[in-house]
């Protein structure tokens, strides 16, 4: 691949290897390399659709310092379901004094039960605690078309005249929020969003105008690397990827007691008084519960049997132990990518076991 050739619509440099980053194009279309444009700068112009890009960690907290020079609003899309994974740490710190709306997106996978004030304090309380004080929070399923009025209102009163720029990880549903907006606003009159290019420049971004003066710019997303499951095969993540608003599971145990979240988690219920453990991932993923002295001869022996998906025993993730202990009541055990598990009562000593790489934490319970 020649290195100086950029695209001639963001700037990025072209690349044939990775359709998921920047400035990809795919070999039969290097014909005419005097106009080469990146895929996703086609898609846009001839679809008026963006395609989210992704970028390592180093490049994009050098871009989200960028942004701390600009005086702009700056939009921070989250996903629910992947809260903590899905949150970039030291936010605040790259983007200077600027403002940040955020956006939690893919509401539409928590139980329709939930009280959306308290949804809303819980978001405010944890973004406290990573040292976010954003200027509004906003609920959203892009998906769903859910939100997408009122983020579109916040965002212009917010904005004050300045140009917005929408950050996230991979994943977040950056690309289906911006394409839903241009849906929403793209044929009205009186506010047309026209998608266009940012010509020359080394950003990699995408500019969306919003009036003669001031711009929406797409950002490339940060790639999460601890959220499970990027490498597993796309019927597996059809499985475990929730679709559908979850389904709590809840689980009464004894201390002894495991359960096992298809091949790919096992809890074990190491010590405390009997409690309720409720389970909030994929529909689809079956829970089985044994003795903890049985589980050391389920995994990987059982998996693609008893324990599905994965549907093979080759396929069996290897899985790594972190010690849990429980001290509040309402506890979240968070397996990104995964879903979480309520520990409901105090006083708990719990073994989980994910796959090795996948981050795990424990949080005030969401719900
Ligand atoms: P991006 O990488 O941040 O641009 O994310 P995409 O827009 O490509 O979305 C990533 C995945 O999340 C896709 O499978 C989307 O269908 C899904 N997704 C996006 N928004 C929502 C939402 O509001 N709810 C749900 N359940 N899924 C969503």
């Amino acid at each position: 691949m020649t290195e100086e050739l950029h695209c001639a619509g963001c700037g990025a440099p072209i690349q044939n290897e990775d359709k998921n980053k920047a400035g990809y194009v795919p070999t039969s279309a290097l014909v005419d390399r005097a106009t080469v444009i990146c895929q996703r700068c086609f898609r846009l112009k001839h679809y008026n659709e963006v395609q989210d890009v992704d970028m390592e960690d180093q490049d994009f907290r050098n871009k989200l310092h960028e942004l701390g020079n600009k005086q702009a609003l700056i939009v921070k899309i989250v996903d629910v379901f992947d809260f903590e994974g899905s949150w970039i740490p030291g936010f605040q710190r790259y983007i200077g004094n600027n403002p940040v709306l955020l956006m939690v997106n893919k509401t539409d996978l928590l139980p329709h039960s939930v009280n959306e004030n308290r949804l809303l304090h819980w978001i405010r309380r944890q973004a406290k605690e990573q040292g976010l004080k954003p200027k509004d929070v906003v609920l959203l399923s892009a998906k769903n078309k859910q939100g997408i009025r009122e983020a579109a209102s916040r965002l212009e009163e917010l904005r004050k005249g300045r140009d917005v720029y929408v950050t996230g990880c991979t994943n977040v549903g950056k690309s289906t929020f911006i394409n839903a907006l241009i849906a929403e606003f793209g044929e009205n009159e009186e506010q047309d969003i026209t998608t266009s290019h940012f010509p020359g420049t080394t950003l990699d971004m995408i500019e969306i105008p919003l009036d003669d003066q001031t711009s929406l710019y797409d950002t490339p997303g940060l790639i999460n690397d601890k959220q499970f499951g990027r490498k597993r095969s796309l019927q597996e993540r059809k499985e475990f990827i929730p679709e559908k608003e979850l389904k709590p599971k809840v689980y009464q145990l004894e201390s002894g007691q495991t359960i096992f979240i298809g091949g790919y988690v096992r809890m074990d219920f190491v010590e405390g008084d009997s409690n309720s453990f409720v389970v909030f991932m994929s529909n689809r993923l079956p829970v089985h519960r044994t003795k903890q002295e049985n589980a050391d001869r389920l995994h990987p022996d059982r998996v693609g049997d008893v324990l599905k998906p994965p549907y093979r025993v080759e396929e069996a993730p290897e899985l790594t132990k972190h010690r849990i202990e429980i001290k509040e009541e309402k506890t979240d055990i968070v397996v990104q990518g995964l879903g979480w598990i309520t520990v409901t009562k105090p006083h708990a000593s719990v073994d989980i076991y994910v796959p090795v790489g996948t981050g795990v934490s424990k949080r005030e319970a969401v719900i």
